[in-house]
C-alpha cells in the first residue's frame, strides 16, 4: 500500500489526499491516452535532499505528451516547481514523484479532441522497487513470452500510460512463474528492456546496452549509467544482443528510477557469471549511490537540492 501523505498537486493547486479524485468518465481511464513520469529524491549525507535529474524527467513528460498528440496545459518550469513544492508541502526528505498527465472527462468515444488535458503530481515514500535484498544480492529474471510493443504500434520513446498494459502482462507472468522480473525482446527477437527498467550486460570488461533507437524507453537512469561507466573508464557499446548473449555474459544489471541499479544473477534458470553481483555492476552501482547521497559532487548538475 502507498503510504498516504498530506497533499496532491492537481491542475495547478494542492488538494487534500482524500479529495484527489477524478470522474468515472475520465477519458484516460477508458482508453489509456496520457503520459506519466517516475522521479526519485534522496536524502543526502549532508542533511539536504536532492531530486535526481528533475528537469530531464519533466522534459520527457512533455516529449511523451508530444508523442501522444496532447498539449500540456503547464510549461516546464511550472511543472518542475510543482514537483519540488510537492515534496516540501508533504515534508518528504526522500520520495518517489509521479507526475501524471491524462485526458479528463467531457466527450466519450476515442476521438474526444476537446476534453481537457489534466496533470497531477503525487509524492510518496517508496523503498527498493524489486524487493529487499535486490540491490545487494541481485534478482532472478526470465525472458518474457510477451514482446515489447512493435515500434510502429507502441511508441517506445513515450512513457505513455496505455503502453504499460504490455509491461504489466509481462511482469505478472514473470512473478507467476517465480521470477522477480521480465526481460522483454523486441519483435525481431533482440533484447529490448525489462518491464520497467533498461538492461545492460558486461562481457570481458565491455558493457553493452541496446541503443536509444531500439524498442526501449530512453531511460534517464540508463543515460546516467552510460555517463558514469564511461567516466570510470569502461567502454559502453550501444548495440543489439540476443538472449543467449545475455546468458553467456559475465554480469547483467537493470536500471531505472524505481529499480535504481539492480544486479541480475539468473536468467531463464541459467546462472549469470558467478551468480552474485559482479565487480563492474558493483562499481557502477556504488558510484550511482555516491552521487545520489552527495558523497561525490562530480555530478551535482544532475541534482536539484531542497531542504525539509
Ligand atoms: N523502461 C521502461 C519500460 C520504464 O518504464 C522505465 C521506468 N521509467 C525505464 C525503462 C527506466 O527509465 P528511467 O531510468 O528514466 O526511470
Amino acid at each position: 500500500m502507498v503510504e498516504k501523505v498530506s497533499k496532491i498537486w492537481m491542475d495547478g493547486r494542492f488538494v487534500d489526499w482524500d479529495d484527489a479524485n477524478v470522474h468515472i468518465l475520465t477519458h484516460t481511464l477508458h482508453y489509456g491516452l496520457g503520459a506519466f513520469e517516475g522521479i526519485r529524491s534522496y536524502k543526502r549525507d549532508d542533511g539536504d535532499s536532492a531530486v535526481f535529474r528533475l528537469e530531464e524527467h519533466v522534459a520527457r513528460l512533455l516529449e511523451s505528451l508530444k508523442i501522444a498528440g496532447l498539449e500540456s496545459p503547464f510549461d516546464k518550469k511550472t511543472l518542475v516547481d510543482a514537483c519540488r513544492e510537492c515534496l516540501i508541502v508533504n515534508n518528504l526528505d526522500e520520495a518517489y514523484l509521479r507526475p501524471l498527465a491524462y485526458v479528463g472527462d467531457g466527450a466519450m468515444g476515442l476521438y474526444a479532441p476537446n476534453n481537457p488535458v489534466r496533470i497531477a503530481i503525487i509524492a510518496w515514500r517508496w523503498g527498493a522497487y524489486l524487493g529487499d535484498g535486490a540491490l545487494a544480492k541481485g534478482i532472478r529474471a526470465h525472458v518474457s513470452s510477451f514482446n515489447r510493443n512493435y515500434v510502429n504500434a507502441g511508441m517506445p520513446k513515450g512513457k505513455i500510460i496505455g503502453h504499460y498494459v504490455n509491461s504489466i502482462m509481462a511482469k505478472r507472468a514473470a512473478k507467476a512463474s517465480g521470477f522477480d522480473e521480465a526481460i522483454m525482446l523486441d519483435t525481431n527477437g533482440y533484447v529490448a528492456e525489462a518491464s520497467g527498467e533498461n538492461i545492460f550486460l558486461v562481457k570481458n570488461g565491455i558493457i553493452k546496452t541496446p541503443p536509444y533507437s531500439a524498442a526501449i524507453l530512453g531511460g534517464i537512469t540508463r543515460d546516467s549509467i552510460i555517463q558514469i561507466a564511461t567516466d570510470i573508464g569502461y567502454t559502453v557499446d550501444q548495440c543489439m544482443f540476443a538472449r543467449d548473449e545475455m546468458w553467456l555474459a559475465d554480469e547483467v544489471f537493470m536500471c531505472g528510477t524505481a529499480a535504481e541499479v539492480t544486479p541480475v544473477v539468473e536468467i531463464d534458470h541459467r546462472t549469470i557469471g558467478a551468480g552474485v553481483p559482479g565487480p563492474v555492476t558493483k562499481s557502477v552501482q556504488s558510484r550511482f549511490f555516491d552521487i545520489l547521497r552527495g558523497r561525490t559532487h562530480d555530478y551535482d548538475q544532475w541534482l536539484s537540492i531542497y531542504s525539509i
